[in-house]
């Protein structure tokens, strides 16, 4: 299929319209069988479940193309089980069995011309998600939802070399204890908008948010999770309720074990001990890794020894084979590359 023309290489991480999405509809308990189609809008009830008690969950992951010119996703199989975790938390109705997948790959398909080419550096972000459309006035779940797809090209997420980022510690809480810290909903990135304007003001590129409730542990990001590795080399990531469960993360934490040999400890990280970290990285889809360089609690600086120019040295590694597994230049292990075409 011919591609649309595009410069690749200068997206940058925003919207853009492309040709085909998915729609399905739940509807007198069940979902219908779903369909590509083109209407780019959604006309709904004023009072829709989604605009009056934000009901809606999504899901984020990319389509590339590899080495070997295939088009792929990688491990859809994780974000179909965790958009269902996040509805069931919700009170949403959870997708059958096979239809994310099915679902991901229609649209994917259907979009082919605008899958960057490899080598592009850009990728095809695909977003799913499920919200309340009918009517709800009084408090409780919707009766009637859809369930949509659409596409967008991103660019690069680093455009000339991955340069490491400095954070502050928020005042702000991301996520109550036993809340819905652990799931993909938007009203967590509601509540974080304020928080990362704040931070963005006071020259900080992302916050990194401690447990609401002794604010001695750090959590996460506002959309990404923590990985540190200590000055031996181990590798060391938070373990809490409240986080949200990244694939990259866990998929990071089998490549440290299974490709490159190194200890890893996924357990509770109490702040006092991140002064002691050789290197820390944010992980998530978009970036697989951005390198933090400097941690700032209330005018206490900790700079990570990596600096402030490049990737620390294990988490180079990390990098490096997760995005040749993606990219198909190191093999995966067995069920990771969904092939689309
Ligand atoms: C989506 C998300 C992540 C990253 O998860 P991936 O599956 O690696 O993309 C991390 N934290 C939060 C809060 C998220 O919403």
């Amino acid at each position: 299929m011919e591609k649309k023309n595009i410069d690749w290489g200068s997206l940058g991480f925003g919207y853009v319209k492309t040709d085909f999405r998915y729609v399905s509809n739940f509807k007198d308990g069940k979902w219908d069988d779903g369909a590509i189609v083109t209407d780019d809008t959604i006309t709904i009830s004023e009072c829709a479940g989604v605009l009056q008690y934000a009901q809606t969950v999504f899901e984020g992951l990319k389509a590339y193309t590899t080495e070997d010119g295939h088009i792929v996703t990688f491990r859809p199989d994780l974000n179909a089980e965790r958009i269902n975790n996040s509805a069931a938390r919700l009170e949403i109705p959870v997708l059958p069995e096979g239809r994310f997948i099915d679902a991901v790959t229609k649209t994917v398909k259907a979009n082919e011309n605008v899958v960057p080419p490899y080598g592009s550096g850009a990728t095809l972000y695909i977003r799913p998600y499920i919200f309340g459309v009918n009517p709800v006035i009084g408090v409780k779940p919707a009766d009637e939802y859809q369930f949509r797809i659409f596409t967008t090209p991103v660019g690069p997420y680093f455009k000339g070399g991955a340069k490491p980022i400095t954070i502050k510690v928020s005042d702000f809480d991301r996520a109550a204890p036993h809340g819905t810290g652990h799931i993909k909903a938007g009203l967590n990135y509601a509540m974080s908008l304020h928080a990362i304007v704040t931070a963005h003001h006071e020259g900080f590129d992302e916050n990194m948010y401690l447990d609401p409730a002794t604010r001695t542990k750090v959590e996460e990001t506002g959309g990404a999770n923590f990985l540190f590795v200590t000055k031996d080399g181990k590798v060391v990531t938070p373990k809490s309720d409240s986080i949200l469960p990244s694939i990259t993360r866990r998929s990071l934490v089998y490549v440290a074990k299974e490709y490159l040999g190194l200890e890893v400890e996924e357990r509770e990280v109490l702040f006092s001990e991140v002064k002691d970290f050789a290197e820390c990285g944010l992980c998530g889809t978009a970036a697989v890794i951005s390198p933090v360089g400097k941690i700032v609690d209330h005018g206490n600086e900790i700079c990570l020894p990596s600096g402030m120019q490049e990737m620390g040295p294990v988490t180079k590694k990390l990098y490096d084979t997760l995005t040749g597994i993606q990219m198909g230049r190191i093999e995966a292990p067995k069920g990771w590359i969904h092939v689309i075409e």
